[in-house]
């Protein structure tokens, strides 16, 4: 599903910065992967890169067999919007919306009825384990309902990649565990799954890691 050929991203700086050493790397559908390292070691930049938010400055990203690289923007964020979900440390819910409200909003860049986008929000929402909470506003909920509320909105439009950045880095324990436990659900329903952290208990969780050092990528 995801491969990378020597692939690296310098930022041009003044002065450049070297985020990500050339790497390869393949990930399988079906894979539960978790990268970990130390801050400013290049993980959310790796991400970027899988994520198709940020392209590589060498080397090649492979996407279900389809270069990356030779796609235009539009192609890209068309892709994006397919194929790949992401979840964020930040919940970035909107606060005046209920939960369906907030999941069925992201989906307004698809070309789908709003009855539809709605009917999908709810599926998703149910999905997470916040049937009960259709109707809620996140001032509302708890910090582990927020991020499935947060989840739900990346699961809506069915991606087959789900990509998350320290999913649980603003979760204490209790609510960590119920979006660690969500996670692993997804994955056994045939997800793929990457997750960013530096929470050991998180990375454990994973049957394969990655880490992340200085932008070298190993293991
Ligand atoms: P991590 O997610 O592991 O904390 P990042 O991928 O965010 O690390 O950052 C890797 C390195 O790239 C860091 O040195 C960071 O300061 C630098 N960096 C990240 N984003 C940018 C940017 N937009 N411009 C310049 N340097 C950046
Ligand atoms: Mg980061």
């Amino acid at each position: 599903m995801i491969r990378l050929e020597r692939a690296a991203l310098t930022y041009p700086g003044p002065p450049p910065v070297p985020a990500l050493r050339p790497t390869n790397l393949t990930v399988h559908r079906g894979e539960y992967v978790s990268i970990v390292g130390p801050s400013g070691s290049g993980k959310s930049t790796l991400l970027n890169i899988l994520g198709l938010l940020d392209r590589p400055t060498e080397g090649k990203f492979l996407l279900d067999g389809v270069d990356t690289g030779a796609l235009g923007d539009r192609e890209r964020t068309a892709l994006r919007g397919l194929r790949i979900g992401f979840v964020f440390q930040a919940f970035h819910l909107l606060a005046r919306r209920t939960a369906v409200e907030n999941v069925a909003l992201a989906q307004l860049y698809r070309a789908t009825p709003a009855q539809q986008r709605r009917h999908d929000a709810r599926e998703a929402l149910e999905r997470v384990g916040l049937a009960h909470r259709l109707n809620t506003e996140p001032a509302r909920l708890s910090g582990g309902e927020r991020q499935r509320v947060a989840i739900a909105r990346a699961l809506a439009a069915q991606p087959a990649l789900l990509l998350c950045d320290e999913p649980t880095g603003n979760l204490d324990s209790a609510n960590a565990a119920t979006v660690l436990q969500l996670l692993d659900d997804l994955w056994h329903a045939g997800m793929t799954v990457l997750v960013i952290t530096h929470d050991p208990t998180v990375a454990d969780q994973a049957p394969r890691r990655i880490i992340i050092r200085d932008g070298v990528v190993t293991g």
